[in-house]
């Protein structure tokens, strides 16, 4: 079997153009385009071109962008003072912070001092409880950018086996509680999980989210699974993902590549949330 791939570059592009249009409505009706606070703290490259990359994302869908760049030496109350200030700005829709955050700075102090109604990366503990009791509120980006890829590829969901690799607040966990939501049958595993590859056998749908260069190979992938890989490692050969891409191309019905899976969706759904944020708000 050659596995399909699952193209996020298209996927994505399409969300952000559905943004778009919904953005030139919003705007008639609001008579202003919704807007989008980030805050940078430092200088870190990455950071910087997550950042830009955000920026253009929202230019081109409409969406007003603000930008703040703090010094590396800004404390931990003058970060909490200015995430206030933006949640109380009548002007500002969504606050994305860009983690990591300087060593000094608690980045769960950070999180939960966000408004909710504004925290379009949907890490507050506000919007974590409200997905973990199954009700509406801003859902993180790479999980809600992981079940659009699955529901543009028609993947049913409802009584599957679905197996997430990783519990992260960030993607893991919300990823898990979504497939749940969508009456999948989840099991989670973890660095402690015992026999990885057996347990992700078991799974029809297969999330990795981990963090460790080409980790699960083909056996542990059960024939004609549909393989979504989060993972974004950077190896002497360049950017590969959680699994073995050769290996289980032969194996799975479909998979997501490493670049251009699930990266470019993170972006498009922050779009998706900027926007929901800003209806809320009118
Ligand atoms: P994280 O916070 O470091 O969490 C990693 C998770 O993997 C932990 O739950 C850890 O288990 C588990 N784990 C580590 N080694 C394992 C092993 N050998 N077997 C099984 N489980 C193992 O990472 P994250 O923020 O969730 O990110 C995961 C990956 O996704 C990274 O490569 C990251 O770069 C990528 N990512 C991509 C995007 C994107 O837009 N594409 C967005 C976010 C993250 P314990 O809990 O037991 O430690």
């Amino acid at each position: 079997m050659t596995a399909r791939l699952i193209d996020g570059r298209e996927v994505a592009a399409s969300v952000r153009e559905r943004v778009a249009a919904e953005v030139v409505s919003f705007e008639a009706e609001a008579g202003r385009p919704p807007a989008l606070a980030t805050v940078l703290v430092g200088e870190d490259p990455a950071s910087q071109i997550y950042v830009s990359n955000k920026h253009k994302a929202c230019a081109e869908a409409g969406i007003r962008s603000l930008n703040h760049e703090l010094p590396a030496e800004t404390s931990e109350n003058e970060l909490l003072e200015l995430v206030g200030e933006l949640g109380l700005h009548d002007e500002v829709d969504g606050i994305l912070v860009q983690l990591p955050l300087p060593e000094r700075i608690d980045p769960d102090r950070v999180v939960a001092a966000l408004e909710p109604s504004k925290d379009v990366d949907g890490l507050t503990p506000a919007n974590a409880g409200l997905l973990a009791h199954g009700m509406p509120g801003l859902v993180p980006c790479t999980p809600a950018g992981v079940m659009e890829l699955l529901r543009h590829e028609g993947v049913e969901l409802e009584g599957v086996e679905a197996v997430v690799v990783g519990r992260s607040k960030l993607v893991g966990v919300p990823v898990a509680r979504l497939l749940l939501a969508a009456n999948a049958t989840v099991t989670v595993c973890h660095s402690r999980t015992r026999d990885l590859a057996e347990v992700c056998r078991r799974a029809d749908v297969l999330v990795a989210a981990v963090g460790a260069p080409r980790l699960l190979g083909a056996d542990a992938v059960k024939p004609g699974a549909v393989v979504i890989d989060v993972g974004m490692n950077r190896t002497a050969d360049g950017l590969c993902g959680d699994v073995d891409f050769e290996a289980v191309s032969g194996v799975a019905s479909a998979l997501t590549p490493v670049p251009g899976g699930v990266g470019p969706m993170t972006i498009a759904m922050l779009l998706v949330n900027t926007l929901a944020a800003a209806r809320a708000r009118v």
